[in-house]
């Protein structure tokens, strides 16, 4: 496998390269349209500017004059009508320049070597040291004609500047590389990283760490991993106390059930005893068919969206029904429960809904006071119908209010009173509402009583 690192490298200087070739293609191009022909011009001018003045002054002495010119930093080479030739300045690499040019050049015209230079030669025609790379210009001198080719003598003028442009190619390919492999170490090294901890994670370990102070998208991506991390932790977490919880919740009615089991083997038992025990093995039993219909239906909400399935129903009408099924325990615990129930339809799911009412009632029932009240309201308000269940029981500390609604969650006062229950009630109820797209509070002091509201939205 080629590493991020690597593939990182290649392909940046890959792109180094092309780029650097397509701008040499660019800047050649530029070169041939535009500064080729004013190149060409430029040195026309001077050509003629030199030869003007060489006619100007005939006794100048024509030798000297271009000696000088070439020490200036130009090459030349002149030729008169007698086929006498003479070069001035540093020679020519290629001496080659076609007679009908020359003979051209004598008879008036102006030659433009600079201008018509093969454009193959790319850029590197600016620099070709070739006679045929000159500008060509006329002379007559004392009734002499002279051909004058000239060109700029490229080293003399520009040597330094070869050596400052080469060193800055060089300097730039150099450090660029060096930076590259540098900075791509520091790029791709917070992305091993989440690598190796997504590894970890894998294997159970949620203790990761990562650098989360990067501003950037991997800065981000380190932080909205750390999260995930944690909520997996949560999540792994919650799982391990749901089965803890299952299991003591499934295990002590199992050995009650074995414990009076055998008892029951013992012949000597009287009938009373035996029917007592029977009937603590039946509590159990229920306790234990409680349990997994519930756990039954929480996993079903747990699992998908579509388990809602809505109708308009009657819901005062819904609540009257269920009061009366908890009409006896309500007597034997001698509470007064009052309601104000208008007549009023709807939507949600009635079985859903009414496992909701269901534990909110038995709650308040349950953590009751003997000698208490409960009174259940139904309130409708522009957009939503309240429905509020409030007793005079031992209430709920105010710490323990958020917790009610975990799985498995009993505050200890429901314990110690060895009031029956799993503790999965609230929070069935908490998912169905929220699968209804509603809202469930608790308002409660402890030994103050407690108001459960259910605000459901009205469409
Ligand atoms: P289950 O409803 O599963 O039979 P449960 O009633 O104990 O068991 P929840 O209905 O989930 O479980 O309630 C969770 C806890 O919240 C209770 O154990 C109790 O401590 C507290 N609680 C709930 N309702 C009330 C209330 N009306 N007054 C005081 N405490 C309450
Ligand atoms: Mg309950």
């Amino acid at each position: 496998m080629r590493s991020l690192y690597v593939k990182f490298v290649v392909m940046t200087i890959a792109i180094m390269i092309v780029s650097g070739i397509l701008s040499f293609l660019l800047s050649n191009a530029y070169y041939q349209e535009k500064l080729k022909p004013y190149n060409d011009e430029k040195i026309t001018k001077i050509a003629l500017e030199a030869a003007e003045f060489a006619e100007e002054h005939p006794n100048l002495g024509l030798e000297d004059y271009l000696e000088n010119l070439s020490a200036i930093g130009y090459q030349l080479y002149m030729v008169n009508d007698t086929g006498e030739e003479a070069y001035y300045g540093a020679p020519f690499r290629n001496k080659e320049l076609s007679s009908n040019i020359k003979n051209d050049v004598l008879n008036g015209k102006i030659y433009h070597g600079i201008l018509h230079f093969p454009q193959q030669s790319f850029v590197t025609g600016f620099f070709a040291n070739e006679l045929v790379n000159t500008v060509g210009v006329p002379l007559q001198i004392s009734g002499n004609d002279y051909a004058l080719f000239i060109r700029p003598d490229i080293n003399l003028l520009f040597n330094e500047m070869h050596i400052l442009f080469g060193w800055l190619l060089a300097l730039t390919i150099l450090l660029s590389i060096v930076l590259v492999l540098v900075s791509t170490k520091y790029l791709v090294k917070p992305i091993s990283k989440l690598s190796a901890a997504t590894k970890s994670l894998s294997k159970g370990n949620f203790n990761v760490e990562l650098d989360t102070r990067r501003k950037d998208e991997l800065g981000e991506l380190s932080s909205s991993f750390l999260h995930m991390s944690g909520k997996l932790e949560q999540v792994d977490e919650m799982r391990k106390e749901f089965i803890s919880n299952i299991s003591h919740d499934i295990q002590s009615p199992l050995s009650n059930i074995k414990g009076y089991t055998n008892l029951l083997q013992n012949a000597s038992l009287g009938s009373e005893e035996k029917a007592q025990y029977i009937s603590v093995i039946n509590g159990e039993i229920t306790r234990l068919s409680t349990l997994t219909k519930q756990l039954l239906l929480l996993a079903s909400l747990d699992r998908d969206e579509d388990i809602v399935k809505r109708k308009t129903f009657n819901i005062s009408h819904q609540m009257k029904e269920l009061v009366q099924n908890y009409q006896w325990m309500i007597n034997e615990k001698n509470i007064m429960l009052s309601y104000s129930l208008p007549d009023l339809e709807i939507s949600g799911d009635p079985s859903l809904l009414n496992t909701v009412w269901d534990n909110l009632l038995s709650n308040a029932i349950k953590y009751n006071k003997p000698f208490g009240s409960i009174d259940i309201s139904i309130v409708k308000d522009k957009e939503a119908v309240n429905v509020t269940f409030e007793d005079t029981g031992i209430g709920i500390k105010s710490d323990e209010s958020d917790r009610i609604f975990e799985r498995f969650y009993r505050a200890d006062v429901a314990r110690s009173r060895t009031v029956e229950g799993t503790g999965l009630g609230l929070s069935i109820a908490a998912k169905i509402v929220k699968l209804h797209g509603g809202q469930i509070q608790v308002n409660s002091n402890e030994n103050e009583g407690a108001v459960f509201t259910v605000r459901l939205p009205s469409h």
